[in-house]
């Protein structure tokens, strides 16, 4: 089975400025390209070549774990942006409240477990088991469904998903991604 990029859901400029057509050329259009290309090489008359992408990710390491987790990864990453977030669906409030107080709690200490990470890796909203929210660090393509975790909410904090904007400034980068996220989209993956 041959990895294809996804389509994205709005056009490559449109998350502009907050998310520069030119992050997105790189971003999704060289690095996410590249993964793919990566894991389809790497897979090809291995096990893995007819494999779902979720079950490599649980099975496999090395070479072959980081190119498939980083193209799961970035697909769900640029799924759920979009250029016109809407109001964050009640339930989906009421979830984040219950388990950290207040949406404006959650938001803080996601951020803070992003900013936070050394170096490259990606911060997670997961439910686990029982439907507890969990926010957790993983660092290079590090992905919580190898700790039997569904991820609900993923940003990106390698240095290649900001430097063209922020340059260093990764909190900024952050606090700008927050008016990109589509809660639609999230309250879907956490409330099936
Ligand atoms: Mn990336």
């Amino acid at each position: 089975m041959k990895h294809t990029l996804p389509t994205l859901p709005y056009a490559i400029s449109a998350l502009a400025p907050k998310m520069s057509q030119e992050t997105l050329e790189y971003h999704y259009g060289k690095h996410l390209q590249t993964y793919i290309d990566n894991l389809n090489k790497m897979i090809e008359n291995s096990p893995y070549e007819d494999m779902p992408l979720e079950e490599i990710i649980k099975t496999a390491n090395g070479g072959v774990f980081n190119n498939a987790a980083q193209t799961w990864n970035h697909t769900f990453f640029f799924e759920t942006l979009t250029p016109n977030p809407g109001k964050m669906p009640e339930q989906l409030e009421a979830k984040l409240t219950e388990a950290f107080g207040s949406v404006e709690n959650f938001k803080s200490e996601f951020s803070k477990t992003a900013i936070g990470i050394f170096g490259s890796g990606w911060a997670w909203l997961s439910k686990d088991k029982d439907g507890k929210l969990v926010i957790s660090a993983e660092s290079g393509a590090g992905n919580p469904m190898t700790k039997g975790l569904t991820p609900v909410l993923t940003v990106d904090v390698w240095e290649h998903a900001y430097y063209i904007d922020y340059r260093n400034r990764r909190a900024a980068y952050i606090e700008a991604w927050w008016d990109l996220v589509d809660w639609d989209k999230v309250a879907g993956k956490l409330l099936i």
